[in-house]
């Protein structure tokens, strides 16, 4: 919806307010926008109209972020023309099968053609994009600038009114916002736990897969005409090693490299480490991009401690008028790419729980919205969990609670990559499950399954794109 649409008939309430401006809190504020007659999103950080460099609040913004298909696909479902208008400010848009040289575990994946789209781009000029599109939405209001830092509620405490905005550290400018439903995206660092402990309600359980995952990253120029076959590159070590490393062009015809290491195997900042690092990783090809690139910036880096679940959905008792969404709910290990695919995701819950809502309680009355929508959210991103925990769990080190079929599962993600290694069907399969636009059950087709058991025991690791490339019709 844009500025010049109507304004929407069917409604759940007056005002929403969304706490946190990065990408879950503006994707849930033009989810927001069809069902309220305004939404308020408030943002600690200043967020000016130009702003495309990495901010205070989202410090990842300095490393690799790679959009999922199923998040493209939302936003483009909210955002028309969302991928053309990204090019258009210099993202390059690629196709993961045909354009990215993948290295997996000991050996070259096939190379497909007519994949998904791989939209290339810096973080921060993909939230400052996404920022402009919401901000240009009928009802969408900013308070940047502003920070919460309290809920009001009923006397009773049973339901959320509002909340308590102030200027960054100045509790004298202090004010209240009433609002009808409050959602809470203010990413992992979020002190809603604390919150509903002050005001008589328990703490979310919590689950915990301690990593210790490390990232280092720095901006290179793309070297012009390339001297090498793919466009992107993706080194992804087999066991014992943890290591990995990735390049992807961005904006202004650059390379950004992150490289990345687990279980406190961390790549470091200084530059010939960072080299090092590289050379490091099971093919060489990283390495030799990277040493003969020019470097554009210093070297960041991030440290991510442990995939978290903080579970809302299992609360017993939680006030109305109040919803968490994104990482304060659940934040993965980012080298799977899925966070700002589940803030998506957990948007799309939303907006569907609303619609919901309506039809049970008619419109304005959001009395049990909480349950049905934390549930619902907890539902979409248990595939993004289950695959991104499932994989660091191969690490015997990493300690959690493997399911009942992790054995057998392994074994299967064994076969399966080695059957992505040379056939394009079963590699688009894979692929559509990891983009997060199938069920996982969708590989127990037997079709698939026939296919991965009959594949040949090969593994490629010369040249990248030393096969042809396969139609995966
Ligand atoms: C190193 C790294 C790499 C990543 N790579 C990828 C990737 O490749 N692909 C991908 O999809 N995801 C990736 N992610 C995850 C992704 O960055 C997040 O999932 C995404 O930003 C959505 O998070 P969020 O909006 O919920 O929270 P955040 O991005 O953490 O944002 C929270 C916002 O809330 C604001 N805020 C906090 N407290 C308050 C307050 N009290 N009042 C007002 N505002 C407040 C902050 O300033 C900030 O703007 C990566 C994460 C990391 C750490």
């Amino acid at each position: 919806m844009d500025s010049t649409s109507p304004v929407p008939q069917r409604l759940s309430g007056k005002r929403a307010v969304v706490i946190g401006g990065s990408m879950t809190g503006l994707v849930t504020a033009r989810v927001l926008s069809d069902h309220f007659e305004e939404v308020t999103l408030i943002e600690r950080d200043v967020l000016g109209d130009e702003l495309t460099t990495a901010r205070k609040g989202v410090p990842q913004g300095r490393h690799l972020h790679i959009l999922l298909a199923r998040g493209e696909q939302i936003l483009s479902q909210l955002f028309p023309g969302f991928v053309p208008g990204l090019v258009q400010e210099g993202a390059e848009l690629l196709d993961f099968g045909r354009d990215l040289a993948w290295f997996f575990y000991g050996s070259w994946l096939v190379r497909t053609d007519d994949s998904l789209p791989m939209i290339c781009v810096s973080r921060p000029l993909l939230e400052a994009h996404v920022r402009r599109r919401v901000f240009a939405t009928r009802g969408v209001r900013k308070l940047d600038g502003h920070e919460v830092s309290g809920l009001r509620t009923t006397p009773d405490r049973q339901r959320v009114t509002g909340v308590t905005v102030q200027r960054p550290g100045d509790p004298s400018s202090a004010e209240a916002l009433e609002a009808d439903l409050v959602v809470e995206a203010s990413g992992r660092g979020s002190r809603l736990p604390t919150w509903l402990e002050g005001l008589g309600y328990p703490r979310p359980e919590e689950t915990s897969i301690e990593i210790d995952l490390g990232y280092a990253t720095r901006l290179y120029r793309q070297p012009s005409p390339s001297p090498y076959p793919w466009k992107a590159l993706y080194v992804q070590d087999a066991t014992p090693s943890r290591r990995q490393g990735v390049i992807t062009p961005v904006e202004g015809g650059r390379w950004i490299v992150t490289l990345a290491g687990i279980l406190g195997e961390h790549p470091p900042r200084d530059p010939q480490g960072f080299l090092d690092f590289a050379k490091s990783l099971q093919h060489d090809e990283l390495y030799r991009a990277v040493s003969s690139a020019e470097p554009l910036s210093d070297i960041e880096v991030y440290r991510f401690p442990a995939h978290l679940r903080r579970h809302y959905e299992r609360l017993p008792r939680f006030p109305e008028g109040l919803v968490v969404a994104g990482d304060a709910s659940t934040s993965f290990s980012p080298t799977f790419g899925q966070g700002m695919s589940a803030a998506c995701l957990t948007a799309m819950a939303l907006d569907q729980a609303l619609v919901a809502q309506r039809q049970r309680r008619g419109p304005g009355n959001l009395t049990g919205l909480p349950r049905h929508y934390h549930s619902a959210a907890a539902k979409a991103t248990l595939q993004p969990w289950l695959l991104a925990s499932g994989e660091d769990f191969r690490f015997p080190e990493v300690k959690g609670q493997r399911p009942l079929s992790f054995t057998m599962m392994r074994w299967f993600v064994k076969h399966l990559l080695r059957a992505a290694r040379t056939d394009a069907v079963v590699y688009k399969r894979f692929m559509r499950i990891t983009h997060l636009l199938s069920p996982v059950e969708e590989l127990l087709d037997p079709r698939v399954l026939v296919r991965v058991m009959r594949a040949p025991d090969v593994s490629s690791t010369g040249e990248p794109f030393a096969s042809t490339l396969k139609k995966t019709g």
